[in-house]
């Protein structure tokens, strides 16, 4: 029977990699949300960032959510395919004199302190290449999580114009992650908390381009020993096929529930549905929204 809940969620891997114990925690937490919810969830590739994209990371991925009982709705959108889409949104941001252009060096920057302090702000900028900044003229310091509870930011962090299109000629993350997440209906945005405070500048352009800003929900990463995150960059190793309902078993404990060891991976997964909705609803009631 087709969903006839609003509730849109998403898993936004990027393919520089094959998925590890610390995406698994994402991509889970993402599912039962929205699958307590009776909600959507859809998978999409993140494989903007071209250099540290690898060819066939994006297929490896998609089986091994599938060895992990986490099915998509919908088609796979792969960010690549979409630069017209981005340049446009740009471009309307750029007519709205939201943005302006900075030819600065990353030395330059840091010469000046911790954060961009908007030097180029009130400068034609006409060297290539430049980078385009936000005009971010009404910074959100402060917003509710639906894990973290309220969160505030540093002022100076918050109010920094921050980039949009790369001088390297790349979009920046920030920019596209909003732009698909409002094209592709997304009401709960559920992902590990290294991204709680770009959170700001996200909410920060939700307001210019939607009506309506999204709930997020940030859960806690997965550290090595020396406290850093699960990452590719850090080694971590990847899921295997062969141990699927032991990492399933890991990733439901991580999240705080308490998976029956003898069941099945699909029955794993409908019961975390279950003690997702009895444990964390209230946490996630899209009411409380920012
Ligand atoms: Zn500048």
């Amino acid at each position: 029977m087709p969903s006839t809940s609003p509730y849109c969620g998403r898993f936004a891997p990027t393919p520089s990699g094959p998925l590890h114990f610390g995406s698994l925690i994402a991509a889970l937490a993402s599912y039962l949300d929205a699958r307590s919810h009776q909600g959507r969830w859809l998978v999409r590739i993140e494989d903007i960032d071209t250099p540290r994209a690898v060819a066939g990371a994006d297929f490896i991925i998609l089986e091994q959510l599938k060895h992990h009982e986490l099915h998509w709705d919908g088609d796979i959108i792969y960010q690549s395919q979409r630069l017209e889409r981005y340049q446009q949104v740009l471009q309307q941001l750029e007519s709205q004199q939201l943005t302006y252009r900075c030819a600065c060096t990353r030395k330059q920057i840091k010469s000046l302190g911790p954060y961009y302090t908007g030097v180029c702000r009130n400068k034609s900028v006409t060297t290539e290449p430049a980078a385009i900044r936000f005009r971010n003229d009404d910074p959100i310091l402060q917003f509710i999580d639906g894990w973290q509870g309220t969160v505030t930011l540093e002022p100076a962090f918050a109010a920094e114009d921050f980039v949009l299109f790369r001088r390297d000629g790349l979009f920046t993350y920030q920019l596209t992650v909003v732009i698909d997440d409002i094209d592709q209906g997304i009401t709960h945005i559920v992902r590990g908390e290294d991204l709680l405070t770009a959170t700001s500048w996200q909410l920060n352009l939700w307001r210019c381009l939607a009506q309506q800003t999204p709930q997020f929900i940030h859960v806690p990463l997965v550290r090595d020993t020396h406290g850093r995150k699960l990452s590719k960059q850090n080694h971590a190793p990847a899921l295997t096929v062969t141990d699927a309902k032991d990492q399933l078993l890991a990733a439901l404990r991580f999240l705080g529930l308490t998976p029956t060891t003898k069941l099945s991976l699909t029955q794993l997964i409908e019961e975390a549905v279950q003690q997702w909705q009895a444990k964390y609803f209230h946490a996630t009631n899209p009411q409380d929204t920012i």
